[in-house]
């Protein structure tokens, strides 16, 4: 039968919001040390905005119409923000052929231009560092963005940078506090991402946390196996990415307005995506394990 502390705890927390898959899930809580958080829809709100377009071939509205084109066939949260950019300045969509998602890295398709077709890529910088070794003045400016707390995407035509598209997304708003109350509560804190150095840098400078980055799904998974093998690990997240990590954690908790594939993955959801319950639950759950001892 279940201790009285277990249900009382239990129902209070699904008062503020916070579903706890059960008994056992309660009591890891109580023993967490660490906490890793994916960046992206769980720090951050994950709504991205563009903030700049950057031609190379002093073309602005081209590199963003073969941008958008090419998001078309994205759901990531960065197609949805270039879309919506696109949508503002009324540019009119290619039709794209033969894409593919590369997950962690960008997107690629093809579009007919001129009469001939054109292989455009989307990639993340620190994934072609070969390519924009030789490229001085480009790579000046994804750093100055990048500096800026921007992500930025390389635009390519047939291997050519033609242009970049910068965006930024806001982190929430109860993120620095609740990273600062946990720490308090002697709970590690690492931010990881799949986005550039630079970005999660400014990011986690001003979160005061650590951070890994230029992770792709898989290494986010292995770290958090390998982070929870030395400590009782969390792992928070909202996307289909993260809920490899999730299951590699001592603990998941998803963000209730994350993915279901999250949802699913998860031992604790936050239905109403608010950070500042984590401390409040680690507590809870630490009053719990003493109760029924
Ligand atoms: P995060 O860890 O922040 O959720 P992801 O792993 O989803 O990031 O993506 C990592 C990086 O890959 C992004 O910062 C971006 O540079 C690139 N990327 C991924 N998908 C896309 C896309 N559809 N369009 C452009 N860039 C993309
Ligand atoms: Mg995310």
């Amino acid at each position: 039968s279940t201790p009285a502390a277990v249900t009382s705890a239990l129902s209070s927390a699904s008062k503020r919001g916070v579903l706890v898959k059960g008994g056992a899930a309660l009591e890891q809580i109580g023993r967490i040390q660490q906490i890793a958080f994916d960046k992206t829809g769980t720090l951050t709100q994950g709504v991205p905005a563009v903030t700049s377009v950057v031609s190379f071939i002093d073309d602005e509205a081209k590199v963003l119409q073969l941008a958008a084109s090419i998001e078309q066939t994205s759901n990531h949260p960065l197609a949805t923000a270039i879309l919506a950019h696109a949508e503002l300045k009324s540019v009119a969509l290619l039709a794209v052929s033969n894409d593919q998602t590369l997950a962690g890295l960008g997107v690629q398709g093809e579009v007919q231009l001129g009469g001939s077709a054109q292989l455009i890529k989307l990639l993340a910088p620190h994934h072609m560092t070969a390519q924009l070794a030789e490229l001085a003045h480009v790579r000046t400016v994804i750093e100055d963005l990048e500096n800026g707390g921007n992500t930025t995407v390389v635009v390519l035509q047939d291997e050519q940078v033609i242009g970049l598209v910068a965006l930024a997304d806001s982190i929430r708003d109860d993120a620095r506090q609740a990273v600062e109350q946990l720490q308090k509560l002697g709970i590690n804190t690492v931010m990881l991402t799949g986005d550039n150095r630079r970005t999660a840098k400014v990011i986690a400078d001003s979160l005061g946390m650590e951070f890994r980055a230029e992770l792709l799904p898989e290494d986010k998974s292995r770290i958090v196996g390998e982070l929870s093998q030395d400590k009782d690990t969390a792992m928070v997240g909202d996307g289909i990415n993260d809920a490899p990590a999730m299951k590699s954690a001592s603990l998941g908790i998803a963000m209730g307005g994350g993915t279901d594939v999250a949802l699913e993955a998860a031992d604790v959801a936050l239905m109403h995506n608010r950070l500042i319950e984590l401390p409040q639950m680690v507590e809870l759950g630490q009053a719990t394990l003493t109760n029924i001892k």
